[in-house]
């Protein structure tokens, strides 16, 4: 689901070549930052080898711009 982390990422059993079973979730975790570090280092080594979570990180990072360019004042310089 787009711009809605859910979920604990203590709760995250992530494989370095398995795909989590909540990929949109953990990339949107991943984005924002909310992993462990172990969790983060476990995922960042397996979706640089797996082009369907490649895409969703790409997705939640668009997600997470988006979302941070519409919470800024657009008169705010
Ligand atoms: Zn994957």
């Amino acid at each position: 689901m787009c711009c809605s982390p859910s979920g604990k990422p203590g709760a995250l059993n992530l494989s370095v070549n398995q795909c989590p079973k909540d990929v949109s979730g953990v990339s949107d975790l991943y984005c924002l930052h909310r992993l462990t570090p172990e969790q983060e280092r476990v995922f960042e080594e397996h979706y640089l080898h797996c082009p369907a979570c490649t895409k969703e990180v790409e997705r939640s990072q668009h997600c997470i711009a988006a979302l941070k360019a519409a919470s800024s004042p657009p008169e705010a310089q």
